[in-house]
């Protein structure tokens, strides 16, 4: 156990509640309906309204509508308005972090960063809305002129995770929005709240009323069940889990719609001998534990190289132990709870599996008694590749190092999983970085950092791990239909 959780959590500073609360009061939120909770304090915060089958259905009649006529805007005008949303997203970066540490337990530093990202993707499309593309090619054997251009795909259903409330809900609405599509939006119920409060923002910066709808619901398999197979919905944007993924490219499939898929990671980290050992660890301490390792770019399976391994893992260890536990208004709170109880419990049991396949635990790798699901930074050396936390996506705070003697033998290692998201390589070798980045089969490597996301990057996965992208100008292809015209050409007489 750490002595931060041995001796006691951070407690919440009471005027970051206060903030959190008082945006909470102004989404006029239903009395009843389901529960959200605080994860750092079990609190129920605020109810949302649980909607069925037939709401979700008239919501998706609502934006429909709404959206033929936003197909016929100009570029200019979405650009105006997203960039309108985006002022506004900026102007209320306090009361959005708030609402995230809050909902969904990260330090309230993080959830600043959070707001950061999650803001860049609405100036990014704003951006993007006046280039939507389009090029001309003579046809090769003559004849004709071949034009092609973009057309909003048609109203996109969205489906979010609860472990990055606003990125993965801007990450999605702003391109729909760029290239002219609505959107239907159904986030987590475990960290609905800043969706809402985002959606609330963009009305009041000018997007029309029934364009963005949000749907809250708890019954999330009848949602997708009747909405994805209701024919005016032509795409489905998905981040979550492998398994909820692929059920709902198999329900995608019957209507033939468009879709992106950000699902789970199990991402390989390689620390090489030649890596500076200072920027190989806090590379690591950042990809292990920002968001408290609830990622899916989280470093989960930690590659050393004998030669630097036993110096590697000291130092590692030494920066996991004295990462302080608590609410994430803390002061000083470097790791907030895990956001329910069974991750806690997950944690527990990932440990005791590898310490009984002969892992070694070095710190952590406990919870604690009280209220809030908090879970001690842990590190585990010589972690066998048939332990769980090695074949599995950990989510929580848990670093589990393997050694390996050459490069082959790691790369070899880190593509044997069925998931491809991630990666990270920390050598100071140009050479060996990017022909190991090369060999790795992920859809993005962090090289000598550990955090590689960025609105200007397109972000998605390989293998199991999704199909599409987000994020840059690939992410606005995501949301448009390719057409072309072939132009019959004489030449002249
Ligand atoms: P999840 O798959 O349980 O849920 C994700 C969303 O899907 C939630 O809104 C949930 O209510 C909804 N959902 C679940 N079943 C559904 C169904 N049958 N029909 C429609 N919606 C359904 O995932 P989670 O626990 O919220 O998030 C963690 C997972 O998300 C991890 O696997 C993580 O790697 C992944 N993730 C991926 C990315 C990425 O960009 N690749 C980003 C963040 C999280």
């Amino acid at each position: 156990m750490t002595a931060a959780v041995a001796t006691g959590l951070i407690a919440a500073d009471p005027a970051g509640l206060a903030v959190a609360d008082e945006v909470i009061r102004s989404l006029e939120l239903p009395a009843s309906g389901i529960a959200v909770a605080d994860p750092a304090t079990a609190e129920t915060i605020g109810f949302i309204p649980d909607v069925d089958v037939d709401g979700a259905l008239a919501a998706v009649r609502s934006a429909d509508a709404a959206g033929a006529a936003w197909a016929r805007t100009t570029p200019r005008k979405r650009a105006s308005v997203l960039h309108g949303w985006w002022a506004l997203l900026v102007e209320h970066t306090e009361q959005l972090a708030h609402l995230i540490t809050r909902e969904m337990g990260k330090p309230l530093g993080e959830a600043r960063a959070e707001v950061k990202y999650g803001t860049d993707f609405v100036r990014w499309y704003a951006e993007e809305a006046v280039r939507p593309g389009g090029n001309f090619r003579p046809a090769p054997d003559g004849g004709a002129d071949i034009v092609t251009s973009r057309s909003p795909v048609g109203l996109a259903v969205l489906i979010t995770p609860w472990n990055f409330p606003l990125a993965m809900a801007t990450r999605k609405i702003a391109p729909a929005l760029a290239a002219g599509c609505a959107a239907l939006i159904k986030p987590a119920t475990l960290t609905p709240l800043t969706t809402i409060y985002a959606v609330d923002l963009a009305r009041r910066a000018g997007v029309p009323e029934d364009l963005v709808q949000v749907v809250t619901t708890s019954s999330s398999s009848s949602f997708s069940a009747a909405v994805l197979r209701d024919e005016r919905v032509r795409k489905v944007s998905f981040t979550g889990s492998t398994p909820v993924g692929k059920q709902l490219l198999q329900l995608a499939s019957e209507n033939v719609l468009r879709t992106s898929m950000e699902l789970g990671g199990n991402a390989p980290l390689i620390v090489f001998d030649d890596a500076d050992l200072e920027r190989a660890v806090a590379g690591t301490v950042a990809a292990k534990l920002r968001n408290g390792g609830q990622s899916c770019i989280a470093a989960n399976r930690i590659y050393v190289q004998d030669g630097i391994a036993d110096d590697f893992v000291d130092a590692l260890t030494a920066r996991l132990a004295e990462a302080s536990v608590g609410n994430g208004f803390g002061a000083g709170t470097v790791v907030g709870p895990l956001i329910d109880d069974r991750a806690v419990a997950q944690m527990a049991s990932f440990t005791a599996d590898a310490v009984a396949r002969g892992a070694v635990l070095r710190t952590g790798g406990t919870g604690h008694d009280g209220v809030g699901n908090f879970f001690a930074p842990t590190v585990l050396d010589h972690t066998p590749a048939t332990a769980q936390v090695a074949t599995s996506e950990i989510f929580g705070p848990i670093a589990a190092i393997q050694r390996f003697r050459t490069e082959a033998d790691a790369i070899e290692r880190a593509n044997a999983t069925e998931f491809g998201l991630a990666g990270y390589v920390f050598t100071e070798s140009l050479d060996r970085a990017l022909n190991v980045a090369d060999a790795l089969q992920t859809g993005l490597v962090g090289i000598n950092q550990g955090v590689p996301s960025n609105a200007a990057a397109p972000f998605g996965g390989v293998k199991q791990s999704g199909l599409g992208r987000e994020g840059s100008a690939e992410g606005l292809d995501e949301y448009q239909n390719i057409r072309f015209y072939n132009i019959s050409r004489r030449p002249s007489a």
